[in-house]
């Protein structure tokens, strides 16, 4: 056991995180997050808010059966009781008690300007109303954590009312006071000194939970600030998701508390799951909002802190030796610690020091005629307007056939894509493929709602029967940029694209003056290296 404070963690991705525009989640989506945030070991899980949307509701009722979390309580959000309303009958309270949970977490007003124009009511009624529904839902056998919406502005304008609208919690039992930068305007400073404020009040009658948001760019830092003062829960999102600019990001928070203030904040073991349980969740919420739309554009930020695919990369250059000797003067944390890795980035600038790193990296032995015909190639390609530091699955499909590797796994004869326009005015897009694996020739044709996609289908039908582990590949992520005569000779298109296997991200390039050519180099690549991938997986599990 360890003797270390505990700071609980409270993850609300699946109600305020869904706020975000363009992210959209099924009740399926949301109990697969629900299992990885439970896998994580994540304290509290808010799955929604039951009565405000029937797909909560869904969640809910689906969540008594078929969600197993052994680390992480369910917890269901509403509100106190209407204004001059009684609990007995109360919509809202009645959903919060239906939906079965050990613990739930009403939204209470602790601003004084909300309660008497927003509600429309007396400061007597709004503290009435807290006191109320607490009592309800604890004399209904509920754990009551009250979420004080607005406290931080409500206290600099009327810390008298914010603090009574809280005594009316804990003096009805309530176990947590979620303390609320709901408009997320708040500094660190501010945070730090109205908590110690509440906390030197209620000293250890209530747990003080902070939940703040991004719009000073100061989430996290507000939410370390509440800690320092003695807040003991912290609210968030997995990859900062919410509203606006963003909860606190629970995939930065979480290292913070845990690697630099000492916290225990989750079960042992738990943390080097982190990176791979926030690309899980990203796969997950960053589906595209209807199955028509052809690729996504919601991949995880590469340079999001700690679990980033960037987060510990070092652009290779004179000091890459230097890394090697000693990555801790170079790295503020071991990445391995948070599931993440150290990463060589290799452009054509990379000498044979850098090349060394990278094959290191890959555990791919390379001599030294290897290596020079890897720089030669880098140079030549970059030339014509690659960029490997942009994919790295590129490159090491590189340097792998420079150390004589060639991939079988499949032989294309021909592709061919065809766009029309029908009379209506729409269009269509069909591919045909012809494939050989080992002497079997298949051929494929494939719709999609434009090239890439069509490609993407008629190569995966051609594919899927014989490596099946490619159904869980995705592409998240597929741009496209015009390169003039600086770096090349004539207008070129560069594509990138990035995908997933849900634990890992990778990206391939293509480059050619058609950006078809461009991007069937770039999706043969992506799915090369999937199956390369798919291997490496499937031996490290046979030699179990
Ligand atoms: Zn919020």
């Amino acid at each position: 056991m360890s003797t270390r404070e505990r700071v609980e963690i409270f993850d609300t991705t699946l109600r305020d995180g869904l706020q975000v525009e363009g992210v959209s989640a099924t009740v399926e989506d949301k109990l697969r997050v629900a299992e990885q945030l439970d896998r994580l070991g994540i304290a509290y899980i808010e799955g929604g808010w039951p009565g405000a949307n029937p797909k909560d509701i869904e969640f809910f009722r689906r969540a008594k059966t078929e969600l197993h979390l052994p680390t992480s309580t369910l917890v269901a959000f509403g509100s106190t009781r209407r204004p001059k309303g009684k609990v007995d009958d109360d919509p809202t309270l009645r959903n919060l008690i239906e939906a079965e949970t050990e613990a739930v977490c009403i939204v209470a007003k602790s601003w004084d300007y909300h309660v008497l124009n927003a509600l429309n009511t007396t400061l007597d009624e709004g503290e009435a109303m807290i006191a109320d529904s607490v009592e309800f839902l604890r004399a209904n056998g509920r754990r009551v954590m009250v979420d004080a919406e607005h406290f931080f502005d409500g206290y600099q304008r009327n810390p008298e009312f914010a603090m009574r609208a809280l005594e009316a919690a804990v003096v009805k039992g309530a176990s947590h006071l979620v303390l609320c930068d709901t408009n997320g305007g708040s500094l660190p400073h501010e945070v730090e000194a109205i908590v110690a404020t509440v906390k030197a009040h209620f000293r250890d009658d209530v747990i003080l939970s902070i939940h703040c948001h991004d719009d000073t760019g100061c989430a996290v830092a507000n939410a370390m600030a509440a800690v320092r003062a003695g807040a003991r829960q912290v609210q968030g999102c997995m990859n900062g998701l919410g509203e606006r600019t963003g909860n606190t990001n629970l995939t930065t928070v979480i290292p913070n508390l845990a690697l630099k203030m000492g916290f225990d904040v989750l079960p042992e073991g738990r943390l080097e799951l982190l990176t791979s349980v926030s690309n899980h969740v990203a796969e997950l919420l960053n589906r595209p909002l209807n199955h028509v739309a052809e690729l996504l554009n919601r991949p995880l930020n590469p340079q999001a802190p700690y679990v980033g695919a960037s987060a510990f990369a070092h652009k290779a250059g004179l000091h890459v030796s230097a890394i090697a000797r000693a990555k801790d003067a170079y790295e503020h944390v071991a990445p391995e610690l948070v599931g993440n890795g150290t990463r060589f980035v290799v452009s054509e600038m990379a000498g044979k020091a850098t090349i060394k790193m990278k094959s290191e990296e890959l555990g791919l032995p390379m001599d030294g005629a290897a290596m020079n015909h890897v720089i030669d190639e880098l140079k030549r390609l970059e030339h014509e307007g690659y960029h490997f530091e942009a994919a790295d699955a590129s490159l090491e499909l590189l340097m792998r056939k420079a150390t004589g590797w060639t991939p079988d796994y499949f032989t294309v004869e021909s592709m061919r894509v065809i766009t029309d326009e029908l009379p209506n005015g729409a269009f269509t897009t069909e591919a045909t493929v012809k494939v050989w694996i080992g002497d079997q020739r298949s051929v494929h044709i494939a719709e999609g709602n434009g090239p890439v996609n069509a490609i993407d289908q008629a190569l995966r039908n051609a594919l899927l029967p014989h490596y099946p582990g490619l159904a869980d590949v995705h592409l998240t992520d597929y741009k496209v940029r015009i390169l003039d005569g600086a770096t090349a000779t004539g207008a070129v298109t560069r594509v990138l694209i990035d995908a997933t296997d849900g634990e890992k991200t990778w990206t391939t390039i293509g480059v050619s003056p058609n950006i078809i050519e461009a991007s069937w180099q770039a999706l043969f690549d992506l799915i090369v290296y999937g199956l390369l991938k798919l291997d490496a997986t499937a031996s490290a599990a046979a030699a179990e």
